[in-house]
């Protein structure tokens, strides 16, 4: 990547000028040469569903920060637990990271390639008398192990001989076991202060196939004991690990020593929280599971996938990790500065286009008919490269229902019976007459235009406030448009359960939308200005050749909501 962030941020002055704590750390061990000045960091996602945001924020500053200074970072598939992971999601990691902009090289890895290597360490732990075979069942293990005020409990198998040891662990290898009859844990201290310590468990038994080991392996190790020592195998310097596992520090510190072998840091950084989103995989998974949304990328999903389906930018959620920042105390951050990123982009970079979401046939019965005029409107007033494109107008419009009220207050500045409007790039129309169905409810509006009012022109100069977007009748591409709100109506959904938290409306699909002709053909993933509506991309998955599928990527930070609302 990030050539573009690079030239933005200025990669040099950020080495020596450090921004955040985990820049101060490398900048100080380059400083007292503790690593020789290098940095090899690692992303280790484990393949047990898609990446969300919070990944995003991982995945920016380990790719991030090796790219900084000059090192490199790994990509390591954490598959040590069969029962929960898929090719689908390693398929789906890698798409994700490159979207992002990162490139791992050759340096893609699985915990599961050093399951041999781990269990030959494991053999050495016992052969120091530093771990042991247990017989206890889990719950045994959880009994025993105290609380924060009160030590642990010495299992009875505690005091076993290297021998036994070596023996009973090379039969759980075997597979003479049963899942949970046995486990190997450390032998540390059952009555140490940091509960992570009192005698861990290192190994446990499942007879469960994996997806890439197959039944070689019925004993599969912890995290504890395949992170640290993976980190070491791939010659990781700095670790770096949201704030949960801070606790877990102490342990990945004792393998490494207890091993002897090549020591890595540990740092810890505190996760992202985003407020109405909820980041853990296995709430996201039930989601999908009970099809409260249509997929991993469903385009409210805040998965990397879904974003990107949605129309942000891997630049956007650059930008977003990189304003976040990186802290050591938990907190949470408002959506709204995920929002503002995305919207900040496309301003600069999406053409304007119009687009009627909810049209209301308007006539203008003083224009000829069968006329048609090609009148010329502005791309992007934000990029004096973007150009200009040609958009018919004649007798018969759309406008958006919206923007017409037959009682409206004072200071509705949009069309009502007998007012004004300037029509964007166009003329200035009056509402002479509505045209209502049976029920009374205004079915088409009968305008007049002033001819002498185009766009443009010198004297188009009449001062008229309100402004609308409109599409000619007879050249408007029909078109599904899908507008999202948040996906939950909590500010905090992880606080509730699903789907109490859902919020109903998360989603709304507009099947009759009318668009400016020049949509018909927009590519997948194109994005767009609607004016006066938001942004919106074609959705990638749903549109056909000839019959694009809008998302709304976000609204606009203008008052058109505001009023929505209160008219
Ligand atoms: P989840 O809780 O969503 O299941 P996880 O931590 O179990 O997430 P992993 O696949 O183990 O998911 O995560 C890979 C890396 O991403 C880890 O280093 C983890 O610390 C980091 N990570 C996960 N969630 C966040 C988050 N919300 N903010 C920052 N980093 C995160
Ligand atoms: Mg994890």
């Amino acid at each position: 990547m990030t050539e573009n962030k690079k030239s933005e941020k200025g990669s040099a002055e950020a080495v020596t000028a450090p921004s955040h704590f985990i820049r101060k750390i490398i900048a100080e061990d380059n400083r007292t040469g503790k690593f020789g000045n290098k940095v090899h960091t690692r992303f280790p996602p484990e393949p047990n569903g898609f990446l969300h945001i919070g990944h995003a924020k991982s995945i920016c500053l380990n790719f991030g920060i090796a790219q900084e200074f000059g090192g490199v970072c790994n990509l390591r598939f954490d598959d040590t637990n069969p029962a929960k992971e898929e090719q689908q999601y390693i398929d789906a990691i890698r798409e994700d990271v490159r979207w992002l902009g990162f490139d791992w090289q050759d340096r893609e890895f699985f915990s599961s390639d050093y399951f041999e290597k781990l269990y030959d360490w494991a053999v050495q732990l016992i052969k120091d008398g530093k771990a042991y075979v247990d017989d206890q069942s889990a719950d045994e293990i959880r009994e025993n192990r105290g609380t924060l005020g009160e030590p642990g409990k010495n299992s009875p198998h505690r005091n076993r001989s290297v021998a036994e040891n070596l023996g009973l662990f090379a039969r759980m290898k075997q597979g003479e076991f049963a899942d949970g009859a046995r486990v190997l844990r450390a032998k540390i201290d059952m009555a140490a202060g940091n509960l992570n310590l009192r005698d861990p468990v290192l190994y446990r038994i499942l007879k469960a196939a994996h997806p890439r080991t197959g039944d070689t392996w019925c004993i599969y190790p912890m995290y504890d004991w395949a992170h640290g020592q993976s980190d070491a195998i791939e010659g990781i310097t700095h670790s770096l690990c949201t704030l949960e596992f801070e606790d877990h520090r102490p342990l990945y510190d004792w393998c490494l020593d207890a091993l002897g072998v090549y020591h890595p840091q540990q740092s810890e950084f505190a996760r992202l929280n985003l407020t109405y989103t909820i980041l853990s995989k296995r709430k996201l998974l039930q989601l999908v599971n009970e099809k409260r949304v249509s997929g991993w990328n469903d385009p409210r999903m805040p998965t990397i996938s879904g974003y990107r389906r949605r129309g942000y930018t891997a630049q956007s959620i650059r930008e977003f990790c990189e304003r976040i920042g990186v802290a050591k105390a938990n907190s949470t951050v408002d959506l709204s500065l995920l929002e503002f990123c995305i919207r900040e982009e496309l301003n600069r970079t999406a053409p304007r286009v119009m687009a009627v979401l909810k049209p209301l046939k308007v006539v203008l019965t003083n224009y000829p008919e069968n006329q048609v005029e090609e009148l010329k409107a502005e791309n992007n007033p934000e990029d004096p490269d973007a150009g200009h494109r040609k958009l018919p107008f004649s007798r018969e419009l759309y406008i958006e229902q919206d923007d017409f009220r037959e009682d409206a207050p004072k200071k509705f500045f949009r069309l009502a019976p007998g007012k004004e409007v300037r029509l964007k790039h166009a003329y200035i129309i009056k509402c002479e007459e509505m045209v209502k169905n049976d029920q009374g409810e205004v079915v088409a509006l009968h305008c007049t235009y002033d001819d002498q009012s185009k766009s443009g022109q010198a004297n188009a100069g009449r001062k008229i406030k309100g402004t609308l977007h409109w599409v000619s009748a007879a050249h408007a591409v029909t078109a599904e448009v899908r507008l999202y709100d948040h996906l939950f109506s909590e500010m905090e959904p992880d606080k509730i359960e699903i789907p109490a938290s859902l919020n109903p409306d998360s989603l709304t699909v507009l099947t009759d939308c009318k668009l400016e002709p020049g949509l018909k053909n927009a590519k997948a993933s194109e994005r767009f200005q609607f004016l006066r509506l938001g942004y919106f991309n074609v959705d990638a998955k749903d549109s056909r050749p000839g019959a694009p599928v809008f998302n709304r990527t976000t609204t606009l930070r203008d008052t058109w909501a505001k009023i929505q609302k209160k008219g």
